[in-house]
Formats: C-alpha cells, structure tokens, sequence
C-alpha cells in the first residue's frame, strides 16, 4: 500500500473505506464510476474505462483521468468545491472537496459522487435509510443518533432522523391502507392503552393467524362498538377474503357487532388465557382471598376451581360441554350466591371459549395478537409518550410496513415451494383432474401476490432497503 500523503495522486480504489485502506491500482469503482461520472455520455476514450477518481495529498477527488468525456481534450482545473462526505457506515475518507475541472469546449465536465453521497448531502443516503429502518424496528430517532455515535462514531442530527423517518412513514402509511395482503380471513384482534399528550386513547390491532400478515393497526380515541366497527371496516378493502374468524380477549363490549349485517358471518372465540385468569380471581374473591393469587385456596374453593377449570382441558367441544354440566350439577346451590354466578357466566360465555373445537382455523388464545402487539410496543413512546394521533399512526404504519414486507418475502417463497411440488405432480401424473385447476389457482394467487409486493417495493426500495456498495 502506498502512503497514502505521498505528492502523486491515488486511485481510490475501495471508496467505502477508511482513507488508510486505499489500494494502489485497484480498478474497484472503475463501472459505477464510468456512469455516475459521465452520464448519458458515449464514451469511445479507452482510458475512459480505468478508475475515474483519485484523491490528492491536499484531500480533493479529482479525476484520474481528466479528459473532456465528448471530445477527449484534456481539461483544465477550473476551482474546488469544498465538500465533506460521510460514507455509509460512518466511514470519512479525508476528503476536503472536489476538484472543478473545464473542457475549452464543452464547459464545466461535472464530478458526480452521487453513487456515494447525495448531491448537496454530507451523509451517505444509507444513513437515511438505516435511520428509517431503526425507527421502523421500535427505536426512537434520539436512540438511532446514539445507535450511529456507538457503530459509525458519527451521525446526522436528530431533526434529520425524525424526518426521513416521518417521510418514510407517512408513505408506508399509504401502501399498507391501499394494497391487499394474503389473509386465511382468521385473526386475533386487540387493544393497546395508550396516554397520548395525556390523554387516554387505543391502537386496535390485528394479525392473520395463518398468514403471518398484519392488517394496518389504527387509533381511536376511545373503544367501544363502534369504534372496533369502524377499524373493521376501515381495513376491509386490504384483506382478499372477509373476516370469517377473530379471537378476541373479550375486555371490551362488542355489543351487537357480531350479528350485525356485515358482521354475523364472523366466528367470535374468546381468549382461554384472558378468561381463566379473570376466572381464578374472581374465584380468589369468592374464596374472601382478596389478591392472594399465590396462596393455595382452601375447601371448598380449591374444588371448585379444580371443577371450573377442567373443561378448558378437554380435547372436543362436546366434552368440554359435558364437563360443564357436570361442573354446574356439582356446583350449583352448593357453594355460594358467587360460585353461581361464575357457573352463570362461564356458560353464557361457553360457545366463544370452545369455539376453536369446531372452526379449526381459530385459535384457543390470542397470543397472535399479542407478540404482534408487543413488537408495537418495541416503540418506547408508543405507550404514553405519543404527542399526537398521527405520530402514533406513524408509529404503528412503520413497524407494520417493515413486519407486512418480511412476511411477504416469507410467504412468497413459501408459495414457489408449494407450486414447485404441484407442478412435479402434475407431471408424474398429467390425467389427474384436481391438480391442474389446483396449481393454476396457486399461480394466478402467486402472480397476485407479486403485485402486492411490487407496490410495498416502492416505498422499500426508496427508504428502508439499505445500498450496496457502489462497485
Ligand atoms: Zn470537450
């Protein structure tokens, strides 16, 4: 390696390292730099196609090979532009500008470093998109300054964190209201109390159960029945088959929601968890335990647990029914005024807790739901420290649109394999007549599907897809 201070000019080689890891003569930026340097420009110069840029001992990129890319004179220097450049990962060549060179015929010839930094910008653009991607991943944008300080020992301004992430946000916000995702039509649905500039407020969520995808998440100020109404609906153009199952944790009253038109076609389970934790205090209230959850419950209460909780094991719909009718003939009129109002409730609430008995597609617990929720949450602010709704909506489209994209790249390559295996069906067994019509559905869902992707792609590939280096 050649000092890297010495008077001659050298060719830099591997751009996306420290100044000190310039190789001598390496043509590494040779074909990127030919575009970015000439754009547009037919070059029949041979030298034209060696490395173009070269860093002097003063510190200024100048051209390697400084002739006119339209006549081939050679140009004149013509000035330096002073200029700091930040390459991705924090990386500072020793740069202090750019040399300004002049064709005696065509004019200023323009040094573009553009496939290393934006024009006019100090930071690589990777910088922006690292930024949105942490915000997106649950980092606020004073964390991602510290993030870079730790990694890059450099990074942009807070207020310029906030904003690429807000522009990144506000556009993923867009794509995840207007484009379908592949939904099985099953899904958990859940609140998140927030505090936002004090005040009490709700992010209502869903995820597939199937699929691995989340329809956008939403705000409401409060949460009732038509609040979840109006979240229904307000997804209901992104999901390719209408809701035909939910989990619920049953916290909030739904009223009437689920035989309302538009509605009643949905099977309601309730979440096991959510219900036998409720049923243990109440039964530790019964029992005059207060909040003593730890303690073991004297007679009879311990018996009357052991009785409610068994039709929560039981392995059909139709025995877990049995065992609550034996539960209530050895229960009722026996215990206390309480204990019957628990059996009262349990059986009213019995069709929506056993339900996944009978439509497989749900689920006993909402758990789904609640690792969505708590990748939400992964926000630290998300909770209480919101200032606005839209802030929060930013919140919750970015984390959505990152969570909607892998699952996409899952999901695809879930597809091809699927179809690879019905297409070499197909082939050892051309005569059969349920596999054709079955893989030329898988292909025009697939084809579908990419159109889905294709429309995420757009907002990815302009603020969340990180660069390669440019050679
Ligand atoms: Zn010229």
């Amino acid at each position: 390696m050649r000092d890297p201070f010495s008077g001659t000019p050298l060719i830099v080689g591997a751009v996306q390292t420290q100044l000190s890891d310039y190789w001598d003569g390496i043509p590494a930026v040779g074909t990127v730099a030919r575009a970015r340097l000439y754009p547009g420009a037919e070059v029949e110069h041979p030298e034209v196609s060696l490395p173009k840029l070269a860093l002097g001992a003063t510190g200024v990129i100048e051209l390697a090979w400084p002739f006119c890319p339209h006549c081939g004179h050679k140009l004149a220097k013509w000035g330096v532009n002073p200029r700091t450049l930040i390459l991705d990962k924090g990386h500072a060549p020793a740069v202090n500008g750019i040399q300004r060179y002049r064709c005696e015929v065509h004019g200023e010839i323009s040094v573009d470093l553009g496939a290393w930094v934006p024009n006019g910008a100090t930071y690589a653009d990777n910088f922006r998109r690292r930024a949105c991607r942490l915000v997106g991943h649950g980092h606020t944008p004073a964390d991602v300054r510290e993030i870079f300080l730790d990694c890059y020992d450099r990074s942009p301004s807070v207020s310029s964190i906030r904003t690429w992430a807000r522009e990144a946000a506000i556009e993923a916000g867009a794509v995840i209201r207007t484009t379908s995702i592949p939904t099985s039509g099953f899904f958990g649905y859940d609140e998140i109390h927030l505090r936002v500039n004090g005040q009490k407020g709700y992010a209502l969520t869903m995820a597939d159960l199937h699929t691995g995808f989340c329809p956008p998440a939403d705000y409401s100020p409060s949460i009732n029945r038509s609040a979840v109404k109006a979240y229904f609906n307000g997804i209901k153009h992104v999901l390719v088959d209408p809701m035909a199952g939910l989990v619920v944790d049953g916290a909030i009253n739904f009223g009437d929601l689920f035989r309302t038109r538009g509605f009643d076609q949905i099977t309601v389970q309730r979440c096991q968890t959510h219900y036998k934790k409720n049923l243990n205090e109440k039964i530790y209230e019964a029992a005059g335990m207060g909040k003593k959850l730890k303690d073991p419950l004297p007679p009879p209460y311990d018996r009357v647990k052991r009785e409610l909780f068994v039709p929560f094991k039981r392995s059909t719909g139709l025995r877990a029914e049995i065992q609550l009718v034996v539960a209530d003939g050895r229960l009722r009129g026996k215990v206390s005024p309480a204990v019957d109002a628990l059996l009262d409730d349990l059986v009213a609430h019995a069709p929506a807790l056993f339900q996944y008995h009978y439509e497989t597609r749900l689920q006993r617990t909402n758990n789904r739901d609640e690792c969505w929720n708590s990748e939400l949450e992964r926000y630290p602010s998300l909770k209480t420290r919101m200032k606005t709704a839209a802030g929060v909506r930013r919140v919750l489209d970015a984390a959505t649109f990152l969570h909607n994209w892998d699952a996409f790249t899952a999901y695809i390559k879930e597809m091809e394999a699927k179809n690879e295996k019905l297409r070499a069906f197909v082939k050892q067994d051309p005569r059969n007549a349920d596999l054709k019509p079955e893989l030329q559905g898988a292909t025009v869902h697939l084809r579908y599907v990419r159109q889905w992707q294709a429309r995420y792609a757009e907002v990815y590939n302009r603020h969340y897809m990180i660069l390669q280096d440019p050679y």
